[in-house]
């Protein structure tokens, strides 16, 4: 078992001071995770040593540049297991890669009538993009409910994939219930239903052993800056024949093969979806932070986190006032929304802070979610590999500090 705490070292944030005598206790990784040393080493030696545009040059540095982006591209490819890497396309993030399949292959694809099977629980990046384009084509939605306990009701989803649904598109794991969702089975099923599936992988790439190919999904959305890698840099992972099937998304340089003034060819996978220079530093920043995941290993990741979780969930529950929404431990990755009685999750989060508590209150971009559970919003905390029980304590101990100033 990697040691949890010694790796804490390897992230500068968090040894600041949020102000002076008070530590920060980082809760908000859902949101976006600290940096380690290495990604920000590999992206300050990049731009010392080897800043270049890519893919057009013939001199040293940029033929460094390319390099090292479609190095990245490779491991980022390697790490979800992917059968090649030109299957991995580069974005800006999770809501941008799920926007491209809602541009091209959907805009391609679907027509009037046609429907669409998504959950309560998304984020609204695989929520919005749909409405768009239901809102322009007339595709029909229909939403796998959430139950009381905070999982997919599969009965339902079976009952809507009798529909034949051109699309499934749901999310591997909530970012404000912390369900792990059953992906293969949902997948699989949704496959024999004769849909195209999409995985919103924002939380659980990050958190957990992801394989793209055990999976047999379609298309695998996420965001670097979740999984310890910059911001402004994101991957969408497609199949190859739909990628290839599908227009292309940005026109501009580099995702073509050849332009006259009647029109353009576009380029090979990965490019064809690549218009424009890229974020290059922020890949190779990606690389540097899957290569860091990696070395902790994703299966130590997933267990040190849900063992936290747990230990959390029990801590909290134990907070008069305190309730907690979305499953039992074994069910869920490390998030945990809360509202505190008598307390607006706006309140309890700001006191935290004064505590140098890092949490996240609001809708968290899951409105309709919160709408089932009949709040307007929540605080969560959320937990990534160099949190501790140490950190869980002073969440606790500073939730004794909002209930003494409410009273
Ligand atoms: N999907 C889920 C489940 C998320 O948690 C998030 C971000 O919080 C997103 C999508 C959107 O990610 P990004 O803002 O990086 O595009």
């Amino acid at each position: 078992m990697p040691n949890f705490t010694a790796l804490r070292e390897d992230f500068p944030t968090l040894a600041r001071e949020v102000r002076p005598g008070v530590p920060l206790t980082y809760l908000d990784s859902t949101a976006t995770a600290q940096k380690p040393r290495a990604v920000l080493e590999a992206m300050d030696a990049f731009y010392r040593r080897h800043n270049a545009n890519i893919h057009r040059g013939i001199h040293t540095l940029a033929e460094e540049a390319t390099a090292a982006y479609e190095g990245a591209r490779e491991k980022i490819a390697a790490f979800i297991n992917a059968p090649e890497a030109a299957q991995v396309i580069f974005t800006r993030n999770t809501t941008e890669s799920i926007n491209l399949v809602a541009y091209t292959w959907a805009r391609a694809n679907l027509k009037a009538g046609d429907l669409i099977v998504l959950t309560e629980m998304e984020h609204h990046s695989n929520l919005v993009p749909w409405q768009m384009l239901a809102a322009e084509r007339g595709v029909e939605l229909a939403f796998i409910p959430v139950t009381a306990e905070g999982l997919l009701d599969m009965a339902a989803y079976a009952r809507l994939l009798e529909r034949e649904p051109k699309l499934v598109a749901f999310t591997h794991m909530s970012n404000v219930l912390g369900t792990i969702n059953p992906a293969g089975e949902m997948i699989a099923a949704a496959r024999a239903a004769g849909a195209i599936t999409l995985l919103d992988a924002a939380q659980s790439v990050p958190h957990l052993p992801v394989d793209v190919q055990a999976l047999e999904v379609d298309f695998l959305a996420f965001s670097a800056h979740k999984m310890l890698g910059p911001t402004g840099i994101g991957a969408l992972y497609g199949r190859r024949d739909l990628l290839e099937a599908m227009p292309p998304f940005l026109g501009g340089g580099d995702m073509i093969k050849r332009v006259d003034l009647d029109g353009f060819r576009a380029n090979d996978l990965p490019h064809k979806f690549e218009a424009g220079t890229p974020a290059i530093a922020e890949a190779v920043g990606f690389g540097a932070a899957v290569d860091y995941l990696r070395a902790v290993g994703m299966e130590a990741i997933l267990a040190h986190e849900q063992e936290l979780t747990a230990y959390a969930l029990e801590r909290l529950a134990a907070v008069p006032g305190v309730r907690i929404i979305g499953p039992r431990a074994e069910k869920r990755g490390g998030v945990i929304a809360f509202v505190l009685e008598g307390v607006h999750p706006h309140d309890v989060a700001q006191i935290l802070d004064g505590e140098g508590v890092a949490v996240r209150a609001g809708h968290h971009c899951a409105q309709p979610l919160h709408l089932c559970f009949n709040l307007p919003a929540t605080t969560r905390a959320s937990f990534y590999l160099y949190n501790t029980r140490d950190d869980v304590e002073r969440l606790v101990k500073a939730l004794a500090k909002v209930k003494e100033i409410f009273g």
